[in-house]
């Protein structure tokens, strides 16, 4: 033996456990449900986390048993979340936006012994307690003072039950490949699927993410995550910003733009992520307000298609750097990001700016390439259009409980069920969904582009892009527009807009206007609404 490394399993917890040894004061602070603004630090979360350990194996949960949570980021969901994950337990993060119906299902399905939950929840958990199978626990994250009074759910105190423990506890030493996290997709077809996380899968992701050309984050960045941990881990950020010792500001259940703003000034964020329609609502606040984001230097924009549009106004009017990132649940989630390239900074900036609405290159780590219908390799060359699979350390293999049967195919690669090109020089963009592509006399049309050009035209706030049967061409596009507020945008407006921006043979058929589009729990335009509601349009 000529030497060797030391076997140091990639275990969650050591993330906070550096986080608290090397940047221990770095603060976290959070909106809570109490209405309050908390402070603390990476330190006195890692410590409770602890306690959150230690009372889970009073309460006799065990390795690998899956422990839920209903709740908004705040210090407490972090501390629940490393907390499960560091004494062997799955921690598992629900979406509280899902139907009633869905979450019953995810929670008996998962088979969840304790579940952990916001105030905000405290009726719904009432109301789907007598449903649920496995729970034997039901914590209410808050204190005494705040407890939820009149139901019939015998409920611990969160407080309470961490300040009871000894504070004498050691996080579990589990094999890196154990599980630690799941999350459930939201399943717009069929049942949610569960997707496993390991201890493994969680440090590589977030050794992935921290990097340059991904989310590029230091000790000296203070982030505040948009994107809840429900969704998607909340695209890994309280594991990146334990990482590097990063402040971190948790809007608790505050989604609305006045006070995202405001915390973004007040705390001093670098690095904020979220959801398209997040961003929509919070320029459209700062145009109607003037203010502005203060030492905002980027935002990570993804879920859905970030509009060209979005990625100017955020450079042009308040100096902020958009990053395009992919990904999804099954990807835990991070698959690609849009920094720009060597070659993209000689650039002028309007071709810096199409480049950046592509979904960008895949961080070290996936595995990326398109295929046809027939699984055969289609060419980088930013034209071709195919399935986009993927592979990687951190890319689902199966899903929880095996449903679904076999995801992979014998070479190991992925269908993520996005339709893409990819460039030369490596730079992936979605075109649409599979199920979503619009096939149009052979040939595929993007709904996505379409959508993207037509947020670009005056008056419009939203666009959403569907399908229509047509007798001659199959499917032919109908464009539907949420119009901005006051403003009166017509259908030859906005068609004139798009000459010259997309192929002749793409202008939408029709264009109608609505008060509203339907999104789904994380955020997405739900297509399948669309089509049910306009299933009797009949276009021009
Ligand atoms: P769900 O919201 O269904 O729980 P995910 O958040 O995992 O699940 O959704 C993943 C899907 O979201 C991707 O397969 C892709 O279709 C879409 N998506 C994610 N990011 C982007 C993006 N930047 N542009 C376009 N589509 C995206």
């Amino acid at each position: 033996m000529l030497g060797g490394m030391q076997d140091w399993p990639l275990l969650v917890w050591k993330l906070i456990d550096h986080a608290s040894a090397n940047h221990g004061s770095r603060e976290i602070v959070s909106l809570t449900c109490e209405g309050t603004e908390h402070r603390t630090n990476w330190r006195e979360v890692r410590s409770r986390a602890m306690n959150v350990a230690e009372a889970l194996t009073g309460l006799g949960v065990g390795t690998g048993d899956r422990v839920a949570t209903l709740a908004w980021n705040t210090h407490r969901h972090v501390e629940c979340w490393y907390g499960i994950s560091g004494m062997g337990a799955v921690a598992h993060t629900v979406n509280p936006r899902l139907f009633e119906d869905q979450i019953v299902y995810i929670l008996n399905h998962a088979g969840d012994r304790v579940l952990f939950f916001d105030l905000t929840f405290a009726s719904l958990v009432e109301a789907i307690a007598p449903r649920l199978e496995t729970v034997e626990h039901f914590i209410a994250m808050t204190g005494e003072a705040h407890m939820p009074t009149g139901g019939r759910l015998s409920l611990i105190c969160y407080e309470t039950l961490i300040a009871e423990t000894s504070g004498d506890f050691s996080w579990v030493q589990v094999e890196e490949t154990a599980p630690a996290g799941l999350c459930y997709t939201s399943g717009t077809t069929g049942n949610p699927k569960g997707v496993l996380y390991t201890h493994r899968s969680n440090v590589l992701h977030t050794l992935g993410g921290i990097s340059k050309d991904a989310l590029g984050l230091g000790s000296a960045d203070t982030v505040l995550p948009v994107v809840p941990m429900y969704h998607a881990n909340a695209w890994g950020v309280p594991y990146a910003t334990a990482a590097v010792g990063a402040k971190l500001v948790m809007a608790g259940p505050h989604f609305d733009p006045e006070t995202l703003q405001r915390m973004i000034l007040k705390e001093g964020v670098t690095m904020t992520a979220a959801v398209p329609t997040v961003w929509l609502a919070l320029l459209q606040y700062l145009e109607r307000t003037g203010k502005d984001l203060g030492e905002l230097e980027r935002v990570v924009i993804g879920g859905s298609a970030c509009p060209r549009s979005m990625i100017v106004d955020f450079k042009k009017k308040y100096d902020v750097e958009v990053f395009h990132a992919w990904g999804m649940t099954e990807m835990s989630p991070l698959g690609t990001v849009g920094t720009l390239s060597a070659s993209a900074l000689g650039m002028d900036e309007d071709a810096q700016f199409d480049l950046k609405t592509k979904q960008g290159r895949a961080i070290f780590g996936v595995d990326m390439k398109i295929a046809d219908d027939d699984g055969r390799d289609l060419p980088r060359d930013g034209k071709a259009f195919g399935h986009l699979l993927v592979r990687g350390p951190w890319i689902a293999g199966q899903y929880f409980g095996g449903d679904g049967g076999v995801i992979l195919d014998e070479e190991g690669w992925f269908d993520t069920g996005d339709v893409a090109t990819i460039d030369s020089e490596g730079y992936m963009q979605i075109t649409d969904r599979s199920k979503d592509v619009i096939k149009s006399g052979g040939e595929w049309i993007s709904s996505i582009e379409l959508e993207n050009e037509a947020v670009g035209a005056p008056g419009v706030a939203e666009a959403a892009v569907i399908g229509l049967p047509h007798p001659k061409w199959d499917e032919r596009p109908l464009l539907i527009v949420v119009p901005r507020e006051g403003a009166h945008p017509t259908k030859e407006e906005i068609l004139h807009h798009l000459e010259g921006r997309i192929a002749k043979w793409w202008m939408p058929d029709d264009v109608v206007f609505v008060d509203e589009i339907p999104h789904t729990a994380t955020g997405k335009i739900q297509k399948t609404a669309l089509r049910e509601a306009f299933a009797d349009y009949r276009l021009p």
